[in-house]
């Protein structure tokens, strides 16, 4: 197809994300993509630092996932997994266990994030209905949050950036706090006692009504791409104890190895109830994501009155999916990649200072593989995207912020040039 040709149909008929119908920006034309590099139609490669939100960890075409793929097509793409069972998503599901912290122990492999914490939030409030307490069913997050797109996920995401008000009467109305005081660490000065206050006393308030307490550890991403420190989760934590609260941690975005820590969780030393991952789960190869829960949660679900988890996807446990995720774990945890997300940490932080002097700008903050320039003001989005397709980089800017979190493949200089390409955005959005 011609470029041109391919570029009318996807306006008239291809919906984007958060887009209009038809189409209002012409998107690029990818025509392969390998290692870091996504090849447009017109040959021009652009270094990607968006690692396909947050999801192609070890780039493109990635020779062993590419076998794992080629291997497991050979045996099967997918088979049910109601009254079946293979290797891959049993492989899987026990590798998660062994990774994450050692109360979780059960495993509900699903097709995407927003799915993944539909079947968290399902596991609270069956739970809760299941030991007798079915008044227990409503969550309670802090503000700046993302979950997902879907209606449970939605009620919990941040209420002004979700649009909470275009869905009054259709959302659950759950319970929200401010958002954690900003900071990766609060190092000397230790937890905000003000904002400690805050969350207790919403949680004692609400206590009664609470099923479960969901956030993102560490950093809120498309909510706003914030950082909090651990000590915040450790708070969640012991309310969530003393007050007969689940709590729920969504690492679809964090989890391995994003922030540094293979789990922001063990990082910050807190062990959820239930946790969702998902992005980078396959690599950024297929759609699939996991919720773990422990043996409280399970077993409690399993002992009421409908005895089962009552959520079965068509594609549950997609061998495919589960192979390449089980290829990625392995590439993944059989190199240094602390030491690599620790490099690419460094690289942002030196080539993302010069943002910090430039008018306009607000803050400039890394964690991990993730490098974000916050402006003052709304970025022009055309702009910023061409100025980095200038510098041969591939961002997404998004509300006040040029952002990028790199697959963990990328070399010193291409992290320099992402990040030149994020300040260069900075400079003209
Ligand atoms: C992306 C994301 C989701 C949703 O995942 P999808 O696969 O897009 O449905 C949920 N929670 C967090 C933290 C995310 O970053």
């Amino acid at each position: 197809m011609r470029p041109e040709e391919l570029l009318a149909l996807d306006r008239a008929h291809v919906w984007h994300p958060y887009g209009p119908m038809p189409g209002t920006d012409a998107p690029l034309v990818v025509e392969s993509a390998a290692g870091v590099r996504l090849r447009l139609a017109d040959g021009v490669e652009l270094v990607d630092g968006m690692s396909s939100w947050w999801s192609a960890i070890h780039g493109y075409r990635h020779p062993v996932l590419d076998e794992a793929a080629r291997r497991q097509l050979d045996r099967m793409s997918h088979v049910m997994l109601g009254g079946l069972t293979h290797e891959p998503a049993v492989r899987l599901a026990a590798r998660l266990v062994e990774i994450t912290p050692e109360p979780l122990q059960h495993v509900f492999l699903s097709d995407s994030g927003s799915v993944s914490v539909e079947v968290a939030i399902k596991m609270c409030l069956q739970y809760w209905r299941s030991v007798g307490r079915p008044d227990k069913r409503r969550l309670l997050t802090w503000r700046g949050g993302y979950h997902g797109d879907t209606f449970h996920p939605m009620s919990v995401c941040d209420p002004d950036g979700g649009m909470h008000s275009l869905w009054r009467g259709v959302l659950p109305e759950q319970v929200f706090v401010n958002d954690p005081p900003p900071g990766a660490s609060c190092a000397g000065e230790g937890a905000d006692p003000g904002y400690l206050a805050h969350l207790a006393e919403a949680v004692e308030r609400h206590a009664g009504e609470l099923a479960a307490i969901i956030v993102e550890p560490r950093v809120q991403g498309a909510g706003g791409m914030r950082f909090h420190c651990g000590c915040y989760l450790r708070a969640l934590r012991e309310l969530a104890d003393a007050h007969d609260v689940l709590l729920v941690f969504d690492e679809i975005a964090t989890g391995f190895g994003r922030t540094g820590d293979l789990f922001a969780a063990v990082g910050a030393g807190v062990v959820p109830d239930v946790m969702c991952l998902g992005k980078a789960l396959t690599g950024g190869y297929l759609s699939m994501a996991a919720t773990l829960c422990t043996t409280r949660v399970a077993e409690g679900i399993s002992r009421g009155s409908v005895p089962v988890l009552a959520h079965g996807p068509t594609f549950m446990g997609n061998p495919l999916a589960s192979a390449i995720a089980n290829a990625s774990l392995d590439l993944l945890l059989g190199q240094d990649w602390a030491g690599e997300v620790r490099r690419i940490e460094a690289g942002l932080r030196s080539g993302l200072a010069p943002a910090a002097d430039l008018p306009g700008v607000a803050d400039v903050r890394v964690l991990g593989a993730i490098g974000v320039v916050q402006l003052d003001h709304p970025v022009d989005m055309a702009v910023a995207t061409k100025a980095a397709v200038a510098h041969g980089v591939w961002l997404r800017p998004f509300r006040d912020l040029i952002y990028t979190m790199p697959p963990y493949v990328t070399e010193d200089h291409d992290v320099a040039r992402i990040a030149a390409a994020v300040v260069a955005a900075a400079e003209v959005a």
